[in-house]
């Protein structure tokens, strides 16, 4: 009997939506799979099928290993409740202006990626309407990779879709910045059908929404998580907040302190290359005040 595999579209109820080559199936945990609650599927995950469905339902029998989980922590040591599986990178999106971008705002998403061990890339949208120069170079200096795209002037839409294909990608960042009308570029209708689904799960039974794949024509995925920024920064540890800056951690473990929290602390490594002006304040101050944010958690979380 050949093997049937396919990749967790969607949650339908107690059934799930896998696209396969034999085009998109229903199907439920069986056996094994099913008693083994513990590895719960999720969208992105890639599932074998027994390839003689009941009816139109297949049964999954077993899971691939996953190179990578999105999950969020539940309160109260319930453990951690995973969101989407297999996602490649994360991209927050920030417009150059309208709405006035807020650059801690993308750094707290680009925070919640590196907690999920996910390579973030800021896009800078709306590049039409100003450069964002200095935008650019903060995120820059950080680390991190810089699309400069404008859905309205097509600039960047290329390479945007050149770097969404073949790969599974989030979408994130504040409303109004142009995700909806980058997606749309990328492939027409794209973010509209997004959209639909999660409509059709927020008025059905489920409380949270959750996380739909859509699959591009250049390959890859879209993953559509609307909860992705409440995914949160619940999830981090305050002494492990620190190596979610890619641009500190070169110095993490030269501090005096081996529990530094690089706020005042003498001899602090962290402070020094602030100083010495190889990291940006503002990223410093990004990283205080989730610290701040992470150390007044309510105690159920811990
Ligand atoms: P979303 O909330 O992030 O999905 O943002 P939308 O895609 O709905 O876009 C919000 C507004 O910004 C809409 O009025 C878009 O037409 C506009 N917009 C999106 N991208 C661009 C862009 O690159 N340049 C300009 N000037 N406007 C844009
Ligand atoms: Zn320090």
């Amino acid at each position: 009997m050949s093997e049937l595999r396919g990749t967790v579209l969607e949650r339908d109820g107690a059934a799930y939506r896998v696209l396969t080559d034999r085009g998109v199936l229903r199907a439920v945990l069986r056996g094994k799979a099913k008693r083994d609650d513990r590895d719960k599927i999720v969208v992105g995950d890639v599932v074998r099928l027994d390839p003689g469905p009941v009816g139109d339902v297949y049964g999954i029998v077993g899971m691939e290993e996953r190179r990578s989980l999105l999950a969020r922590r539940v309160p109260e040591g319930r453990g951690a409740r995973p969101v989407a599986a297999n996602v490649d990178r994360v991209f927050v999106v920030t417009a150059a202006r309208d709405p006035e971008p807020v650059p801690q705002v993308i750094d707290r998403l680009l925070v919640v990626a590196e907690a999920n061990d996910l390579p973030g890339v800021v896009i800078l949208n709306k590049v039409d309407l100003d450069p964002g120069s200095a935008l650019r170079e903060r995120f820059e200096r950080a680390g991190y990779q810089v699309l400069a795209t404008s859905a309205r002037s097509g600039l960047g839409i290329d390479t945007l879709r050149r770097e969404l294909a073949g790969r599974t990608s989030v979408v994130t960042g504040p409303s109004g910045v142009g995700k909806s009308s980058l997606l749309n570029a990328v492939q027409p209708g794209l973010r509209l059908r997004v959209g639909e689904i999660s409509a059709k799960l927020r008025r059905g039974r489920h409380t949270t929404v959750a996380a739909v794949m859509v699959p591009l024509e250049v390959g890859g995925f879209v993953v559509d998580t609307p909860g992705f920024s409440e995914v949160g920064l619940w999830d981090i540890e305050p002494e492990d907040l620190d190596a979610c800056f890619p641009e500190m951690r070169p110095y993490l473990g030269e501090c005096r302190y081996a529990d530094c929290r690089h706020v005042a602390e003498p001899r602090c490594a962290v402070l020094a290359a602030v100083q010495a002006g190889a990291i940006d304040p503002d990223r410093l101050q990004s990283y205080h005040k989730l610290l701040e944010e992470l150390e007044a958690r309510p105690e159920a979380w811990e």
